[in-house]
């Protein structure tokens, strides 16, 4: 029998939330993200299920691209991190891959290629993150280089990234919006700014393309939901089972480190899923789980095969019984991940991205 842990991965859920991120903003066109193998929902799978959709994906790296077109996926794909060294241009060139360009060496070793065919660009401005891009003051000789060279580049656009576009009424956000439409008034330049949050929330900030990635999957970007975004739906089920259970007397202990104790006698479900398959190790008392639909929680220290929650409350459930980590139960019940990623002081996308390679991905 096998170990009864699952990533069901939802494709109509999938493309319910592309079909959101495209209608939120209707005089744009949507690149779906789908770099870190999806935020872990597995790449091939996810871009066949939108390639009817999407008219563009984005992923991090060339490796990431490749497995795309080697699993015969068309569309145009960009590379967001662009290149990392210039003999990868050959391969940027013959992938057909759009190329993101962030620094001067990049632009340098693009200038000194001769492509058989001129490669889309998007030129990457640093509006305020301070990760990638050129200065804002150096931005308009960028262009006109590239605009000089349209053997070897072609398909111009400015593109930048926000730092806190969740936060709603956020004065950084504001900062790096209105030096970017500075910059894209003067340089006309059709743009691609918005991610997740930015799309659901900001139509200001919504360019030719917009780039939403982990509202795809059914996690809420937003500080404060909208009504948008509350109409996100999970992708990804992390679904287990209980496989032990044990009778606990007032006062007994639980786990490493006998973290929780049990403040009345109580019955603790073991549920067949650790930090070995991803699920984060810093979930705290208290982190709720799914079983057979109804809530609980986790009781002690997540171990790497397993973890134990508590079933006093649910006298009905055994061994055998659905556990749901995130996701949506067979009842129907939904848990968020972003509730989960709360309760251990992360994110959802380090919860998704992080689910390991041995939890089968099952697609529905
Ligand atoms: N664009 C870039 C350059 C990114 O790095 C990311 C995600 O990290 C995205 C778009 C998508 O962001 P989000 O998942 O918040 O929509």
């Amino acid at each position: 029998m096998a170990r009864p842990l699952i990533a069901d991965i939802d494709l109509d859920a999938l493309r319910h939330n592309y079909r959101l991120a495209r209608d939120q903003a209707p005089h744009s066109r949507a690149v779906a993200v789908i770099k870190a193998d999806a935020y872990g929902h597995g790449a091939v799978a996810c871009a066949q299920a939108l390639e009817a959709l999407a008219p563009a994906f984005a992923v991090a790296c060339l490796e990431e691209a490749q497995a795309l077109r080697e699993a015969s996926i068309t569309t145009p794909i960009v590379l967001l991190e662009g290149i990392f060294a210039t003999a990868e241009l050959e391969h940027v060139e013959t992938l057909d891959l759009w190329l993101v360009i962030h620094s001067d060496w990049q632009l340098e070793a693009l200038l000194a290629y001769c492509p058989a065919h001129p490669i889309p660009v998007w030129l990457k401005v640093d509006s305020g993150m301070h990760r990638l891009g050129f200065p804002p003051a150096q931005v308009e000789a960028m262009w006109a280089r590239l605009a000089a060279a349209p053997e070897r580049a072609c398909d111009l656009h400015l593109m930048s990234h926000f730092a806190s576009a969740d936060a709603l009424q956020s004065a950084d956000f504001r900062r790096q919006l209105e030096l970017l439409d500075d910059l894209a008034i003067r340089l006309a330049a059709p743009t691609c700014f918005a991610n997740s949050p930015a799309t659901l929330a900001w139509p200001e900030a919504h360019g030719a393309w917009n780039r939403p990635g982990v509202m795809l999957y059914g996690s809420d970007p937003l500080e404060a939901s909208n009504e948008a975004s509350r109409r996100l739906t999970p992708v990804m089920t992390l679904r287990s089972a209980i496989i032990a259970v044990r009778e606990l007397a007032a006062g007994e202990a639980v786990g490493y480190g006998g973290r929780w104790r049990a403040p009345r006698p109580s019955r603790i479900g073991v549920v067949a899923c650790g930090y070995g398959d991803g699920y984060d190790r810093h979930a705290v008392d208290g982190t709720p789980v799914l079983v057979d639909g109804q809530r609980t929680a986790i009781a002690g220290k997540v171990s790497m095969d397993m973890l134990t929650v508590d079933l006093t409350d649910l006298p009905e459930a055994d061994i055998g019984s659905e556990v749901v980590l995130w996701g949506r139960a067979t009842n129907g019940q939904i848990l968020s991940v972003d509730e989960v990623a709360h309760h251990c002081d992360t994110l959802s996308y380090t919860l998704l991205s992080g689910v390991l390679p041995r939890v089968p991905r099952r697609y529905h």
